[in-house]
């Protein structure tokens, strides 16, 4: 079995725990891959004494696919090591990531609040700003991405510093390592969402104390598997601030008064991150988006190439930007590789250059009826609005994700009548450009 470290105390490289971390081969048949346990419960044989602790969480053990399945749990070891994190907990989808990393910090009483970044992927948006506040859990926004925006809403009821690395269409970069600062400083732990870039941005190096997935896009590549990872890095103390933080420190009710601190300590495998395993034990066991043994295996077979398939997205995404940069018909570009001044100076400290500046770019039409034109007349690029996808996909935000937002509002966070979304695949660059070029030429 892989080890984090070797004898000489080299850690692994990214490529080579994606093939080997968490995983030799099966115990019985001595099987390679991971098997798919696609299994809901596990015979409860042997001492009942020992049983029980696995129950009350001072052994482990294998319970109820709800709460943990062999399957996920070797794409959690896996990607806890690829990811440079301490642990790993896989759900259904990015969403429920999101939603079980946050409500995990919540300490249950009023007054609990989230700063959040300006510009959010939309259904994140809605679950911080209507779902969460249903919940009585505040999101208070900074008004732009600059550290000090973000500290004039901090209170000392503040559960996380929350944004994406690079946002959701509108590119906007997070300052990481800056927001990791201020929460050292304050005592507030930096969650970010890192779907978009993978192994481009490498949020443990930034000081950010979670991350989390939709293990949707790249890490699956293929689209064909909903998928969620929350990555625990290990760094942040939440037992050091037990007002913030009272569940990471008190008895928790949610599980028979336990003391998540100790419990991490008692167990083996589970015991490498307390705030995963609270999430695991009560938030995944009580809200239930487990991810299934098979989209876990999915997973697991997309994890294996993220790091060739990252570096040939980010590759083509440049090209492809030139390109567009070039065109007449274009009026602008937004990708992270031709930023200038401020943003630059933070998608350079975000980006592993080895990779690129992610995949996902916007560009500018025209009007309204230009970006139509352009997506009516594409014929090899697909029409769909997700993100991460081995092809190469359009959308055309104002006819589709965004048709119902006010044009103000949309105007304002950088959407504007012709703005066109590309996530640019693994097609040849070549390909790509013809069939954009093709499809500019039918536009005004
Ligand atoms: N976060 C980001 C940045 C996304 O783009 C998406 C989906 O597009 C999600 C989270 C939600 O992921 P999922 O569709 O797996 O729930």
């Amino acid at each position: 079995m892989l080890k984090k470290n070797d004898a000489q105390g080299h850690s692994v490289h990214p490529a080579t725990a994606s093939l080997h971390a968490g995983f030799r081969s099966d115990p019985t048949t001595k099987a390679v891959c991971v098997p798919i346990y696609q299994n809901t419960a596990y015979e409860l044989d042997g001492d009942l004494a020992k049983i029980a602790d696995i129950y009350n969480v001072k052994e482990d053990g294998y319970t109820y696919t709800r709460i943990i399945n062999p399957t996920t749990r070797a794409l959690e070891t896996r990607f806890a090591a690829v990811d440079n994190a301490a642990d790993c907990l896989a759900v259904a989808s990015g969403q429920a990531a999101t939603f079980i990393a946050l409500a995990n910090l919540c300490s249950g009483q009023p007054g609990d609040n989230i700063v959040a970044a300006p510009f959010l992927y939309g259904n994140t948006w809605n679950l911080l700003h209507n779902t969460f506040r249903r919940f009585g859990i505040e999101t208070r926004t900074a008004a732009n991405s600059e550290p000090a925006e973000f500290e004039k809403h901090v209170d000392d009821r503040t559960i996380c510093l929350f944004g994406e690395c690079v946002s959701n269409p509108i590119l906007d970069p997070l300052p990481v390592r800056s927001l990791a600062e201020i929460g050292r400083k304050r005592g507030i732990p930096v969650v970010v969402d890192n779907t978009t870039t993978p192994l481009v941005c490498r949020p443990s190096n930034l000081g950010a104390a979670m991350a989390t997935y939709s293990a949707t896009k790249y890490i699956c590549g293929h689209g064909t598997t909903l998928g969620g990872l929350i990555s625990d890095y290990g760094s942040f103390p939440f037992q050091k601030y037990p007002d913030r933080f009272p569940l990471f420190s008190a008895p928790d009710e949610a599980h028979g008064g336990i003391l998540w601190h100790q419990a991490v300590q008692e167990v083996n495998d589970l015991g490498k991150s307390a705030a995963l395993l609270k999430a695991r034990m009560t938030w995944l066991r009580d809200t239930g988006p487990c991810a299934s043994p098979f989209n876990s295996f999915q997973l697991l077979q997309g994890l294996e190439t993220l790091h060739l398939r990252m570096r040939q997205h980010c590759e083509n995404a440049e090209i492809v930007a030139d390109m567009l940069n070039n065109h007449p018909k274009v009026v602008r570009v937004i990708h992270p590789s031709h930023f200038t001044g401020r943003k630059r100076e933070l998608a350079d400290d975000l980006f592993d250059k080895r990779y690129g500046y992610g995949a996902m770019l916007m560009f500018e039409v025209k009007d309204a009826a230009s970006g139509r034109a352009l997506i009516e007349n594409v014929e090899m690029i697909y029409h769909v609005s997700n993100v991460g996808d081995a092809r190469t996909l359009i959308t055309h935000p104002v006819s589709t994700t965004h048709t119902t937002v006010p044009r103000e509002k949309r105007m304002a966070a950088g959407i504007n009548d012709g703005t066109i979304r590309l996530c640019v695949g693994l097609e040849h660059a070549d390909d790509i450009i013809r069939d954009l070029e093709r499809a500019l030429s039918a536009v005004n």
